[in-house]
């Protein structure tokens, strides 16, 4: 199989240790195919139990909180955590920085939150991450996005807000260490750094569920019974939870989250120092903010270098390098399992250009 080098902002690439493990297991796990197995089976119940424990190990998650694999994306998740954290308010505080954000406040006021948008850099294209703001003392919690996978900006530190705090950390997790015990509920699609799409992680301190003031919610969409039922409350994304096990286990076999933020950071370095000292380059995000998994930026002269540089980054193998939709430019996504020497790849051509 001819390699390309793959910068897509996800379904992403994973090891190809694991996409080799995976493919054996769609062949024969223990005499049956994953894929025809019962998710009820012993053999995959060991499979949940291992996945939700190589989550707790590589995230250092202390007691005290659970650890949940749904289906339905970050895209539920922005519904299931509104409904989980609703008190007695009703009332929540979100911090904007892009679209993911934006959607996550639509569907709290879906789920008839009062949502108080507490910063937003939206006036300035979200091409920062807003840092002075006011928690409101009456919100039941406030929610930010770790990581913003279109606009390129990431939280470097998480602020300290006094409330519960929700976070959507779809496109960073397992990429840099963090404290868990920061936060009260952590959401994520597997569909970056963990796994295939179909499953979303859910990482949930004990003490808030069952407490939602929105009385009995829709059974599914209630943490407490998925914590309850350890993520068996009905069919579970078998394939996606068997592979995010496999890359949970390469990822601890490889030193970890420490040793995989250390290449992130040298990744980033990469690229970025490249954007700042080539003057057909430009970025856009204010450079403290800038995310280590997606490099967002432009040419400085469009007209003139356009044509050329698409061939360049054709020819070389490189895929998934085009900007967000509506932003245009170009996404740099640099995932786990993008190897340095893509990102050299990258970086040579655009020295050429
Ligand atoms: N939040 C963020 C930060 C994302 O990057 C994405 C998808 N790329 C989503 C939410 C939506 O996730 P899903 O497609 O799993 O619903």
């Amino acid at each position: 199989m001819s390699k390309k080098h793959n910068f897509g902002a996800g379904p992403c690439i994973l090891p190809q240790e694991v996409f080799q493990e995976a493919s054996q297991a769609v062949l024969d796990f223990n005499g049956l195919s994953i894929l025809e197995v019962s998710h009820r089976s012993k053999d995959f119940v060991a499979v949940m139990e291992e996945a939700q424990n190589l989550v707790k190990k590589a995230l250092n998650v202390p007691d005290g909180y659970s650890v949940i694999f749904l289906q339905g994306g970050a895209s539920l998740g922005f519904l299931i955590t509104a409904m989980n954290m609703a008190r007695e308010n009703k009332k929540a505080a979100y911090i904007n920085t892009g679209q993911w954000a934006s959607k996550a406040i639509e569907q709290a006021e879906m789920a008839g939150l009062e949502v108080e948008v507490i910063a937003s850099s939206e006036e300035d294209g979200f091409t920062y991450i807003p840092k002075d703001f006011v928690v409101p003392e009456d919100v039941d919690y406030v929610h930010i996005t770790s990581n913003n996978t279109i606009f390129g900006t990431q939280f470097k530190s998480f602020p300290k807000t006094g409330k519960p705090l929700v976070c959507d950390m779809s496109s960073d997790i397992f990429s840099r260490e963090f404290n868990v015990a920061d936060f009260d509920l952590i959401y994520a699609g597997a569909q970056k750094n963990l796994g295939p799409a179909g499953a979303t992680l859910y990482i949930v301190k004990d003490e808030v569920l069952g407490k939602s003031s929105l009385g009995v919610l829709p059974t599914y969409l209630d943490l407490s019974v998925h914590q309850k039922k350890e993520s068996m409350f009905n069919t579970p994304p078998v394939f996606s939870v068997y592979v995010s096990m496999l890359n949970l286990r390469h990822l601890i076999n490889n030193g970890g989250v420490k040793a995989q933020e250390e290449l992130n950071n040298k990744k980033a370095e990469l690229l970025y120092n490249e954007i700042d000292n080539n003057p057909k380059f430009k970025a856009s995000v204010n450079k403290e903010d800038r995310s280590n998994m997606n490099v967002v930026f432009f040419l400085a002269d469009e007209a003139a270098d356009k044509e050329r540089f698409d061939q360049l980054w054709n020819d070389a193998g490189i895929v998934g390098l085009k900007g967000y939709r509506t932003l245009g430019g170009y996404r740099a996504s640099m995932y786990n399992a993008l190897p340095l020497e893509s990102v050299q790849v990258l970086v040579d051509i655009m020295k050429k250009l």
